[in-house]
């Protein structure tokens, strides 16, 4: 009898437990189901879809060549596996956990109406089974990850299963092309096509190419001139590889690779967040946040286009808010940056923030995304301060970002030396680059005053 192998965010074949689990049960069905309702106004954004396309895409061909295919059907999940388990006769379904509060919803539902069998293997240990000695879960990263730490190594990964046995007969099944993920008029995903090649493939390239440069992380991760960071983070997301196998490879390589492994781990600390916090996406932490006096109205809103247009007058927010446009992606130390610039400078709700990066990244997460949001503006269940304001125009210099903001903002290519990080200053900005939104002083003072009342 065959089973149903459902999948979400973790469209690989190798060291995926439900793949083998199904493998091992009987012929499998395996099946995506594009779920814009079960999500709510979570529902993917428009970079996410285009790297699903891809993703599906190349499951599909690698699922063929184990002799087997993917069934794409589309509506509420929960709805949707039932009907296709009456019309074949199914009635066991495998799957992964997944922790966003929708999929843990539709897993509830869906267990009523068949046999569920959940595996874990998207993270390093199963989220919410690393608990306080108070058996709370950890609130703040570094005690979650030293408490993690001594789990370490994750178990070794697991191969593909050499054949996936076909049903005899196939349900129906949707195209990619009905879905209509890719963007037409206008194109504007056009440099993610250079940029990306998502699924199992792209991800082993990936992999070989960070591999070489990691013993350098450390100190390259935080340079965004540099391509210094391993660019995992949309294949991670899509679960396209296991974070045990980058794990295992990367600690193999020559070097010390602490500082990238406890990267990983923040991935994990961000579900276990969402995990005890289902509604971190939109309630604030710290409950004193909800009086925070957040601007509105037209000079807020003029404010909001330009940071999303990259035409905030500060060269290190506009680079990073362009190279986000651009290829779905920004580089960390920027989206520090240009989050708190968003929340500090412009006294804009991080909420406004976190949904242009949830509609514009590839890797857009619902743990990643809101707790590193969160992180920024202080508004979070962990430690950080609000009062620490990033000073963007003096991170620029810190961190060399002199020639990402050239390729990233063309009307300051030709600017030479330390003049390009605040061309203003140095009374050299050209008419096409826009003034600064506001002086870096007056944003303090203001963002300040506001955070007084907050404490009131
Ligand atoms: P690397 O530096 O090579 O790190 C390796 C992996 O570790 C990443 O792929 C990612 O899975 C994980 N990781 C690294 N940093 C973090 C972090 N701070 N929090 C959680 N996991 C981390 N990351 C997302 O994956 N999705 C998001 O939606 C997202 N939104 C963010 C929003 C803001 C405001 C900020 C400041 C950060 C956000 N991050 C998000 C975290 C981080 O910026 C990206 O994971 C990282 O830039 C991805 O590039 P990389 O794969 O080259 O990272």
């Amino acid at each position: 009898k065959p089973v149903i192998l459902w999948l979400r965010r973790d469209l690989r074949l190798a060291d995926q437990a439900a793949v083998l689990a199904a493998a091992e049960a009987g012929p499998v069905i395996p099946v995506y189901v594009l779920d814009d309702e079960t999500p709510r106004h979570r529902r993917m954004g428009g970079a996410s879809r285009w790297w699903l396309h891809h993703s599906l895409a190349s499951l599909d061909t690698a699922l063929r060549a184990k002799g087997s295919r993917l069934i794409l059907r589309q509506g509420v999940c929960a709805d949707v596996l039932t009907d296709i388990a009456r019309e074949t006769g199914v009635t066991q379904v495998h799957a992964l956990h997944h922790y966003e509060p929708w999929w843990r919803n539709a897993e509830k539902s869906l267990a009523k109406a068949l046999d569920l069998h959940l595996h874990h293997g998207n993270y390093l240990v199963p989220p919410g089974s690393i608990r306080s000695g108070s058996d709370q879960p950890y609130k703040v990263y570094t005690p979650f990850m030293k408490a993690l730490w001594p789990h370490m190594p994750p178990p070794k990964p697991l191969p593909a299963p050499d054949a996936i046995a076909a049903p005899d007969a196939w349900p129906q099944s949707d195209t990619l092309a009905d879905w209509k993920l890719l963007p037409t008029k206008p194109d504007w995903a056009k440099a993610f096509v250079e940029e990306w090649t998502p699924g199992e493939d792209g991800v082993a390239e990936r992999v070989a190419a960070f591999l070489p440069r990691a013993k350098g992380y450390a100190e390259a991760r935080n340079l965004p001139s540099e391509e210094g960071s391993s660019r995992l983070s949309a294949h991670l997301h899509f679960g396209e590889i296991s974070v045990a196998t980058v794990w295992h490879a990367v600690s193999a390589a020559p070097g010390d690779h602490a500082v990238f492994l406890k990267e990983l781990v923040w991935r994990d600390y961000a579900q276990n967040i969402i995990l005890a916090f289902p509604d971190y996406g939109k309630s604030n932490g710290k409950a004193q946040f909800d009086a925070m006096p957040w601007r509105s109205g037209k000079a807020a809103e003029r404010d909001i286009a330009a940071w999303k247009q990259g035409r905030t007058g500060y060269p290190i927010v506009d680079a990073g808010m362009r190279q986000l446009w651009a290829t779905g992606w920004m580089h960390n130390r920027v989206r520090m940056i240009a989050a708190s610039f968003l929340v500090k400078h412009l006294l804009i709700d991080w909420r406004v923030g976190e949904q242009w990066f949830w509609d514009t990244l590839v890797d857009a997460d619902y743990g990643n995304n809101p707790v590193n949001w969160q992180w920024v503006m202080g508004s979070g269940v962990d430690a950080n301060m609000f009062v620490r304001i990033m000073a963007p125009l003096s991170q620029s210099p810190k961190f060399d970002a002199g020639d990402y903001i050239r390729q990233w903002v063309p009307e300051l290519a030709h600017i030479r030396g330390e003049a390009v990080h605040d061309p203003d200053d140095y009374g050299c900005r050209p008419d096409a680059y826009p003034a600064k939104i506001i002086g870096h002083r007056d944003a303090r003072e203001r963002a300040l005053a506001a955070f007084a009342q907050v404490k009131a």
